[in-house]
């Protein structure tokens, strides 16, 4: 007999994207000509190609593994020494951030990463999340077996759950609850709120107080354009003692179907075991990388490093660019149409109110059948949620300004 995880079948099936492709495609074959015209600003996926820098360094990277002398191989579990470098020097040590090379650890995505990190953390933290949220960090949660069932609005038993809401700009304030474990996510993927210098101090704080572990989520980190906005929670001092930061190339070097990201667990950073003494983290990560990941290939870690040259640089500014143009354009088009805005200043997505008072679905199938608009309904990220919509600013710029039309007539 074999048993199964229980824990798998208290997931709400994955309930957001397929429902939007159902809905999507219902549409569409009911409405084939108007589905000619559908544009979709659901997903969170770039869509601009791989910058030139990258295809350059990995057209080269190709070539070595083609001869005897320069093949590899397996190579580090943790990334190629020369890209642990690169990122620790030009994310953290240019910037005045004390952070080693050996405290980078190279992976297949922040995704994975945000998943994987639950294997060296115990089965009893009280986990936070704000809410709404990014489904992975609770979905994660629930997989290993930390929270209770769901209740009618999709909330899950045991997690600690803190509204984001307009009162507090979609930046949940420290809880007065003691949490262990607690997921921040800035610039905010749905929300596109950020977090000032103030706000992730009183984190930093709360976190050293109560010995929590900050899960600081930065996939977003290359679109905050404010000044004075921390673009790392190391920025703030006693973060290497309670964080740590996943970052990723999927957003900035539009490496979402190349995959490559990073994490950094500073070895100053120390948890509890079960009798109460401390250890640190980073020997835990990297034996769980040594022995349950083979590393990024040498191609895409090559790829990656390009992504830090000159031009690479230069490429990677032309694409936020690009991306944060489009953000302007959907933020005056729905602003001039009378919906209340937020996000698009410092992430690619806007956070919309539905307007009168409509359900996040209503609003879900009024884009779809009246301006043949794709957005993701704000209920779908948690209860918090309902009553708004995310718009992506991933796009052409074509269609973004067709979207700015039909939100102009609806
Ligand atoms: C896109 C995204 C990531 C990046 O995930 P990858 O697995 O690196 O592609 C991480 N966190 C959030 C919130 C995201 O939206």
């Amino acid at each position: 007999m074999a048993y199964l995880n229980d824990n798998y079948l208290k997931l709400r099936a994955g309930y957001l994207f397929p429902e939007i492709a159902r809905r999507v495609k219902a549409f569409c074959e009911a409405n084939p000509e108007p589905a000619k015209r559908l544009i979709r600003c659901g997903i969170g996926d770039v869509t601009e190609p791989l910058p030139e820098a990258v295809r350059v360094a990995m057209h080269k990277a190709v070539d070595e593994l083609g001869s005897r002398e320069s093949f590899r191989g397996y190579g580090p579990e943790q990334g190629y020494d020369f890209l642990r470098h690169t990122i620790a020097e030009n994310d953290y040590r240019a910037h005045g951030i004390d952070v080693a090379d050996d405290e980078i650890f190279v992976s297949d995505g922040s995704k994975c990463d945000c998943g994987n990190i639950l294997d060296i953390l115990g089965g009893d933290n009280r986990i936070a999340v704000m809410d709404p949220v990014y489904p992975v960090y609770v979905d994660t949660n629930v997989m290993a077996g930390h929270t209770g069932e769901a209740d009618a609005s999709g909330a899950y038993g045991g997690l600690l759950y803190l509204p984001c809401t307009e009162a507090n700009g979609f930046v949940a304030d420290v809880p007065s609850e003691r949490a262990d474990v607690v997921y921040l996510c800035f610039p905010n993927n749905p929300t596109g709120s950020v977090a000032t210098r103030a706000q992730l101090e009183a984190w930093v704080a709360y976190a050293l107080k109560n010995r929590s572990l900050l899960l600081f989520d930065a996939a977003y980190e290359a679109y905050i354009s404010e000044p004075g906005i921390p673009h790392s929670i190391y920025e703030i001092p006693g973060a290497r003692e309670c964080a740590i930061e996943f970052r990723s190339f999927s957003k900035n070097g539009g490496f979402t179907g190349t995959r490559c990201a990073f994490t950094v667990v500073p070895k100053t950073l120390m948890a509890q075991t079960k009798s109460g003494e401390f250890h640190a983290l980073h020997p835990l990560w990297n034996r769980r990388m040594s022995t349950k990941f083979n590393g990024v290939s040498y191609v895409v870690q090559r790829g990656a490093e390009a992504l830090y040259s000159p031009e690479g640089k230069a490429q990677v500014a032309d694409l936020i660019t690009h991306y944060m143009g489009n953000a302007a354009v959907l933020r005056k088009a729905a602003t001039d149409a009378g919906l209340n805005v937020w996000g698009g200043v410092n992430a690619p997505y806007l956070w919309v109110r539905t307007p009168g008072g409509a359900t996040s679905w209503e609003m879900f199938d009024r884009m779809l059948t009246e301006a043949n608009v794709v957005i993701t309904p704000g209920s779908g990220f948690g209860s918090a949620g309902e009553g708004y919509f995310r718009i992506s600013a991933f796009n052409s710029r074509a269609a973004v300004e067709e979207v700015a039309v039909r939100l102009a007539r609806l």
